[in-house]
């Protein structure tokens, strides 16, 4: 029998043995994903092809039909919103990709241990990479998180991206107070990868999502094992690394807690916002037109002008160490602020604290009217610039806002 897309095979080229699945290839190479979830490509003419398994018969791709379980009344309803990312992909033998196409339901058939935590509502707001979210999808997320939450959901999880998923969870960490758990979670590696970090972050975030913590956090690997899942506040949390399962961090505060795995016991690490304590509100108007400005060594002043001239409504920069920029930029932060554009002052360090009272460059960078952005990651000051805008038009109620802590964001401390 031929060996087809998607069997398994071994392959025999120049005294090597390879066991794998066929991939589809576009040249003159058989293209075999290895059992550690790496592809490899063997020039054909050298390779002799043995059929191990066809693919109807090996487990991976098995199709799993059962309908999804009925419902168990002692067990909280959480609601999964599905937007993409690597979490809901799988690999397409068309092209050999990761695509990200699986639904909250897929999800629920291919990781059985849920079934024992919650009963299940999916719905599929977005089937994208999380590249592609928007402010726009922020909101319309947000809405559906309010929707799910009125109508009865004890906990919320969202499958999503993990490039983005920061943004994300301090948009919802801004646009809705709730009273239930409301949690984000993604996955580093895909599903066909040994290594995936899928099912044990799902289960992790089902366990948070039932659990009494009435925030918006992400929830993610905390180690290179397999041992536990991070709680991270949404307004504290950074990817920092590329491809690690641990990528995730809190940054300048603690972590809310952790999930210990396979236990699924929550070991408390911070104070939390607890079950119940706070009403449902939904609060989902941004306004978009909002900029993030690294300021890098010799940068021109062009890009901040370029900004606020062409109908930016705020701008974030991200400044070197304590808050600073340039003495050549100063006097067109000081022209954007007239012109009623607020103009917030992060570190690019990421750890610490902005403080522009300590040199002379700072105080100069205040007196043109910057606002100093706290503590408060670049990213999250961009999103809760683009939310405080949403709120109010006046600059002056802008920089109050941006100077409250509305969600975690800000770790109250002295500067200096
Ligand atoms: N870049 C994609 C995303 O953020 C895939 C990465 C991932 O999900 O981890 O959606």
């Amino acid at each position: 029998m031929q060996a087809e897309v998607g069997d398994k095979v071994r392959v025999e080229s120049k005294g090597m043995q390879y066991e794998g699945i066929l991939m589809p290839s576009q040249t003159r190479s058989i293209v075999l994903k290895l059992k550690n979830g790496y592809n490899i490509g063997i020039r054909q003419e050298s390779a002799s092809v043995t059929l191990l398994e066809k693919k109807e018969e090996n487990k991976i791709h098995k199709p799993i039909s059962e309908p999804i379980k009925i419902k168990k009344e002692k067990l909280p309803n959480i609601s999964i919103l599905s937007t993409g990312g690597t979490i809901a992909s799988k690999i397409d033998y068309r092209t050999g990709a990761v695509t990200s196409q699986f639904s909250a339901e897929d999800i629920l058939r291919a990781i059985p241990e849920l079934e024992d935590i919650a009963n299940y509502n999916c719905r599929m707001i977005y089937s994208i990479l999380s590249e592609n979210m928007r402010p726009s999808y922020w909101s319309e997320l947000a809405r559906a998180v309010y929707e799910e939450i009125k109508n009865g959901a004890d906990g919320i999880i969202v499958t999503h991206g993990t490039d983005t998923m920061m943004y994300t969870a301090a948009a919802l960490s801004f646009m809705v107070e709730t009273p239930v758990p409301i949690v984000l979670v993604g996955s580093q590696r895909s599903a066909d990868r040994p290594s995936s970090d899928n099912a044990m972050n799902a289960v992790c975030a089902a366990t948070v999502a039932a659990s009494d913590i009435a925030e918006v956090c992400v929830v993610m690997h905390g180690s290179t094992s397999d041992d536990f899942c991070t709680i991270h506040r949404g307004t504290k949390v950074r990817k920092m690394h590329t491809s690690r399962r641990d990528a995730f961090q809190s940054i300048n505060a603690k972590p809310i807690g952790r999930v210990e795995y396979p236990s699924r016991e929550i070991k408390m690490l911070s104070g939390y916002v607890k079950r119940g304590e706070k009403k449902l509100a939904l609060h989902d108007k941004l306004e978009p037109k909002c900029a993030l400005i690294k300021y890098a060594t010799g940068a021109s002043s062009e890009s901040l002008l370029f900004h606020s001239g062409s109908g930016y409504k705020g701008i974030v920069i991200e400044g070197t160490g304590l808050g600073h920029v340039s003495t050549e930029w100063i006097p067109h932060i000081k022209n954007a602020v007239e012109a009623g554009i607020p103009v917030v002052m992060t570190s690019q360090c990421i750890y610490g604290r902005v403080c522009d009272r300590v040199y002379d460059t700072g105080r100069d960078i205040l007196k043109a009217g910057a606002i100093e952005g706290e503590d408060i990651l670049p990213e999250v000051a961009l999103v809760k610039l683009m939310w405080a805008l949403g709120q109010a038009a006046d600059i002056e109620k802008v920089r109050e806002i941006m100077r409250t802590g509305i969600a975690g964001e800000i770790t109250r401390s002295t500067c200096i």
